[in-house]
C-alpha cells in the first residue's frame, strides 16, 4: 500500500511543479526545520528500488544538493505534508505551522 502511494506522491509532485508552482512556492516560504540527511532518496515505488545517479550512499548525501543540477522535485521537497514520502513523514525534519498544510488534492 506505501508503495501505491509512493507513486501517488510521485504523480502528484508532478503535477504541482508544473501547474502550481505559485501554491509551491508559497508553501515552501511558511516551511520550518531543515533536513535531518535521514536519507530519503532511495526510496520504492511499486516495489521498484529507485536509485538516484547522484546519491552517494556511503555518507548518504546528494552529490548536487542545493546546486543547479539538483531537480526540481528535490529543491522543493517536501513542498507540504503530503509530499513527504511515507517511509519518512515522521522522521522529516521539516514541518508547518499549520497542522494540516496543503489544499485538498
Ligand atoms: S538528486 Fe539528490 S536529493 Fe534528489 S534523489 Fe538524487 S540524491 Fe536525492
Ligand atoms: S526526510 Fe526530510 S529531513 Fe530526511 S533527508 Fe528527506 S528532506 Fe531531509
Amino acid at each position: 500500500m506505501r508503495t501505491l502511494n509512493n507513486l501517488w506522491k510521485f504523480i502528484r509532485t508532478r503535477y504541482y511543479l508544473t501547474f502550481k508552482m505559485n501554491y509551491v512556492l508559497k508553501s515552501v516560504s511558511k516551511r520550518r526545520g531543515r533536513c535531518k540527511r535521514c536519507s530519503c532518496c532511495p526510496l520504492t515505488i511499486l516495489n521498484f528500488k529507485y536509485k538516484c545517479k547522484n546519491y552517494n550512499p556511503i555518507d548518504k548525501s546528494c552529490l548536487v544538493y542545493n546546486t543547479d543540477k539538483m531537480p526540481k522535485s528535490c529543491f522543493y521537497y517536501p513542498f507540504d505534508e503530503k509530499n513527504k514520502w511515507d517511509e519518512f513523514k515522521d522522521k522529516c525534519g521539516f514541518w508547518w505551522e499549520e497542522r494540516n498544510s496543503g489544499d485538498k488534492c
